[in-house]
Formats: C-alpha cells, sequence, structure tokens
C-alpha cells in the first residue's frame, strides 16, 4: 500500500473552506480504492501567519514540504494585506522555486451546469489552457524610483528564455497529443509584443517540428478571447504566457458556468519539486464564512492531484462522482443558481464516491 504524504496549504478566505472538504474527498476516495491512503499535514500559512509573523510562511517553509508528494492549495489573499504581498508571499513562493513552470486548465461544462454561451451544450467546449507558470510577465523583474516625486516611474520587465519557452511549448504539444482531437492554439501577441512574442512564435515553429501529427494554429490573444466566446468549438489545448493565459483561463473559466468550478495543476514535470493543486479562484472575501463556497474546483483539481500520483482509477471515480453530484441542481451552490452548502456538496461527493462501481 503507498502512503502519499499531502502537504495542506488552505491559506485565506474560502481557501481554507474548500481544502478542508477536498482532504475530506481525497481520503475518501483513497479509503475506497483501497490501494494507498495520504498523511495529510495541514499548514497554516496565508494572511493570519503574516499579521502574527511578519510574512507569508516561515523561512524554512519550502523546505518543509519539499518532500510531500504533492500539494493541495486553497488561496492567498486576504482583506488587510496587499495582494501583490499575499501572492508573492504564498503562492509564487512555491511555484516558482519548485519550478512548476506548467500550470494546467482545464475547461468543460460539467453535466448539469449550463454555460453562458447559449449556443453550447456540454461536449462542446472541452479545452485545456496550458499556462506558462515560471517567467514572462510575472518574472518579478522591474523596479520603482522617485516614489512620491512629479518623477516616479514604475516597470514590470517580461522575460521569457529559450529554455523556458521551449520546454512549455514541448509539454503543450505533447499534451495536445495525447488528446482525441491533437490540436494546439498558441496564443502570443506578437504584432504588437515585437520581441519575445516574435520568439515565442519562432519556437513553436520549431517545435512543431517535433510533432507531425498535431494541428498547430496561431492566434493573437485579443482575437482569442473572441474565437472562445464565438467559436468554442474550434478550440482544444491552448498555450499562452503566464499573463495572457492568466486572463483566458478566467474567461474559460466563467464561460464553463462558474469560476467556483476551474482547476489547476501547477506542475513540475520533471518531478524534481511536489506539484501543486489549486482551484483557479481567489479569497472570494464576498462570500468567506458563510460556507457556500463551491467546493467543486477543489475536488477537480484533486482528479489532477491523483492522475498526477499515477492513480487514474481513483482520479476517474473522483471525476464521476463530481459529475453525478453537478448533474443534480439540488447541489449547486449560489454561483451556478442553487441554494446548496460546500458541505452538502462535500457530502453527495463522498456519498457517489462510496457508491460507485469499480
Ligand atoms: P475571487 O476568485 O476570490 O472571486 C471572484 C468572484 O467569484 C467573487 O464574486 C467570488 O464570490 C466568486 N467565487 C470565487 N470562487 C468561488 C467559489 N468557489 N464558489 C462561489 N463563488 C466563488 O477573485 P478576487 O475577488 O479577484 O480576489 C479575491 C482575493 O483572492 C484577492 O486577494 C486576490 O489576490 C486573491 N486571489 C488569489 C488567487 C490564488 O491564490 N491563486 C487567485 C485569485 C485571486
Ligand atoms: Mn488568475
Amino acid at each position: 500500500m503507498t502512503a502519499f504524504k499531502l502537504a495542506a496549504i488552505p491559506g485565506d478566505g474560502i481557501g481554507a473552506e474548500v481544502v478542508a472538504a477536498g482532504v475530506e474527498v481525497l481520503e475518501a476516495v483513497a479509503r475506497r480504492d483501497g490501494g494507498f491512503t495520504f498523511r495529510v499535514d495541514e499548514f497554516a500559512w496565508g494572511g493570519e501567519y503574516y499579521k502574527a509573523h511578519g510574512r507569508m510562511m516561515p523561512e524554512d517553509g519550502r523546505a518543509q514540504i519539499q518532500n510531500h508528494d504533492a500539494i493541495l492549495f486553497g488561496s492567498a489573499g486576504h482583506p488587510e494585506i496587499p495582494d501583490h504581498i499575499t501572492l508573492w508571499g504564498l503562492r509564487l513562493a512555491i511555484c516558482q522555486p519548485f519550478d512548476q513552470y506548467a500550470n494546467v486548465r482545464p475547461t468543460r461544462v460539467l453535466p448539469g451546469i449550463t454555460s453562458p454561451l447559449r449556443h453550447v451544450h456540454g461536449k462542446e467546449l472541452d479545452w485545456v489552457i496550458v499556462r506558462e507558470n515560471s517567467e514572462g510577465e510575472y518574472a518579478g523583474v522591474g523596479g520603482r524610483v522617485h516614489q512620491g516625486s512629479s518623477l516616479e516611474t514604475a516597470t514590470d520587465v517580461a522575460m521569457f528564455t529559450r529554455p523556458g519557452v521551449e520546454r512549455i511549448m514541448r509539454f503543450a504539444f505533447e499534451l495536445a497529443r495525447s488528446r482525441p482531437r491533437k490540436l494546439l492554439t498558441v496564443v502570443t501577441k506578437s504584432n504588437a509584443q515585437r520581441h519575445a512574442m516574435v520568439m515565442w512564435d519562432e519556437i513553436a515553429t520549431e517545435v512543431a517540428q517535433e510533432f507531425p501529427d498535431v494541428t498547430w494554429d496561431r492566434m493573437l490573444v485579443d482575437a482569442m478571447t473572441m474565437r472562445m466566446v464565438a467559436k468554442p468549438q474550434s478550440i482544444d489545448t491552448v498555450v499562452a504566457t503566464n499573463l495572457h493565459a492568466d486572463i483566458l483561463s478566467d474567461l474559460a473559466a466563467a464561460l464553463s458556468g462558474s469560476l467556483g468550478i476551474a482547476p489547476t495543476a501547477n506542475l513540475n514535470p520533471e518531478r524534481t519539486f511536489p506539484s501543486m493543486f489549486e482551484p483557479i479562484h481567489g479569497s472570494a472575501f464576498d462570500i468567506m464564512g458563510q460556507g457556500i463556497a463551491n467546493p467543486i474546483g477543489t475536488f477537480w483539481s484533486s482528479v489532477l492531484l491523483l492522475e498526477h500520483l499515477g492513480e487514474d482509477t481513483a482520479a476517474q471515480r473522483l471525476m464521476k462522482a463530481i459529475e453525478q453530484v453537478t448533474a443534480d441542481p439540488e447541489f449547486h451552490t449560489p454561483d451556478l443558481g442553487g441554494e446548496a452548502t460546500t458541505v452538502k456538496v462535500t457530502e453527495a461527493v463522498i456519498a457517489a464516491i462510496r457508491g460507485a462501481n469499480e
């Protein structure tokens, strides 16, 4: 029997509510499967920790989780602390040093859930967005000078390295190849951003030679938003920069019915470091503490976590349980127009896991 070491980092706001639910569901699926268990260590890092210690996580925080098999993350974001401090102090402080350079974001319209796109039904929207997660616009390069004077100047420099772009491109082509349609869209903005984005296009053309069986096309990011809304059926796998894919994937989440459903995997494909799984959404200050956060994004992220650990049977069982539950409007939280609570959805998913056949 494999015992996986899971690091749970609930973070702030509804992050804490959905991660607690996610851990329960992962433990239930492990019990049902019988072939593996989780040893869960919880780390109370985030905004409250910051208020007590002046930092989002301890100095040796990464060392504490480096040898875990996977990380389940909630959200970094606290109403009393500026967002750039919470984000850089926790989420990016884990993603970047652990070289989780491939951020994978599947989007589907799950059974029972209505897309705001009137003409889209069920399987017509089935995408995976691959976000470059280690450099680009979020490289952290830049600075501010002359603060407080009329000459105040600030820069955020987008930094792209050839190895960084090559590895994400190869990852995206491989992922596209593994899906039935073998179709990849490479998103850039190489008309206006004439240096790095042109290199991105060139590298895409080079890497494409290694994947003659994958059909691929290129889109400018602004036109891509239009295509996602107007012709969602024409899209399968997408690769884009850190910033572009961040924005496109929130749009994708909304088009699938709710931000509360959308999952993410922050992968270190070489497995030198643990990978991290989290719902796309943030702390949701407007609904925190009310017990109505939709936990489906965290459950779907847990499916990605199980796949990463090689527990494919358990992953499929959990995904089926999720779909069974979303299919019934009785279990829709308010973001989906229903009245269900986090606890009610969680209990329903656990019941579906228990009842699921092999
Ligand atoms: P948000 O995702 O927290 O909320 C956006 C809207 O979606 C809100 O109306 C919220 O109620 C709703 N929503 C989000 N998740 C939901 C769920 N599971 N169930 C039901 N409704 C849900 O985004 P925001 O308001 O821009 O950010 C709030 C805070 O979270 C900020 O501090 C921000 O920096 C942080 N944040 C963190 C992450 C992260 O850690 N990965 C991601 C996004 C935002
Ligand atoms: Mn985002």
